[in-house]
């Protein structure tokens, strides 16, 4: 079993609500297990076209591969309706592998850690909510980084019934 970590983000419709259900979605498949799901945050386009966008992390286990890993989120993101019309248009639905264990590769395919983790607040934020002392080979201590994004706008989202953050929320969400 491999620890991993996954990035979701939207621009389109009810993003929160198509999160939600992306993340019940994923529970739902008997090769993963949900361990930790971040707050939702709001945070502004970089470099993407479009309103703000609604971001969030998890923490999963998985059997899968990589690219199984990868095959599950792209079809979790066509389920969901996302449509690329060109590059970084506004999306019903993204998400990103950000790390799995032990795995550092470089393929456009799926490249691992995800290149942008550490550029991103959106991907900071709520990945050091769930994992506060993450660690990543060649990249050090991840919450050293926080100042590099500082200037990014994000804002926590408050909870409805707040779980979040906490362990072992699998087939829950709440939000
Ligand atoms: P995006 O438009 O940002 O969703 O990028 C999707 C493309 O990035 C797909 O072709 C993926 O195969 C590729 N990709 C490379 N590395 C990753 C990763 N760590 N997680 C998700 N997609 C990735």
């Amino acid at each position: 079993m491999a620890r991993a970590f996954i990035g979701f983000g939207g621009n389109l419709g009810d993003s929160r609500q198509l999160i939600t259900d992306a993340i019940v979605c994923l529970a739902q498949r008997c090769e993963l297990q949900i361990l930790a799901k971040s707050c939702f945050y709001q945070s502004a386009p970089v470099d993407a076209a479009g309103g703000d966008y609604i971001n969030a992390v998890i923490e999963i286990e998985t059997e899968l591969s990589p690219y199984g890993l990868l095959h599950v989120c792209q079809a979790v993101e066509q389920e969901f309706g996302r449509e690329r019309p060109y590059a970084n248009a506004p999306r019903t639905l993204d998400l990103d592998i950000l790390s799995f264990e032990g795995v550092s590769q470089t393929d456009t395919e799926l490249t691992l850690p995800h290149p942008r983790i550490i550029e991103r607040s959106f991907v900071l934020l709520p990945l050091l909510e769930i994992a506060p002392d993450f660690f990543l080979p060649n990249i050090g201590d991840l919450k050293t980084y926080l100042p590099q994004v500082a200037n990014q706008r994000i804002e926590k989202l408050p909870c409805r019934n707040c779980n979040c953050g906490e362990k072992d929320v699998s087939r829950q969400a709440s939000h």
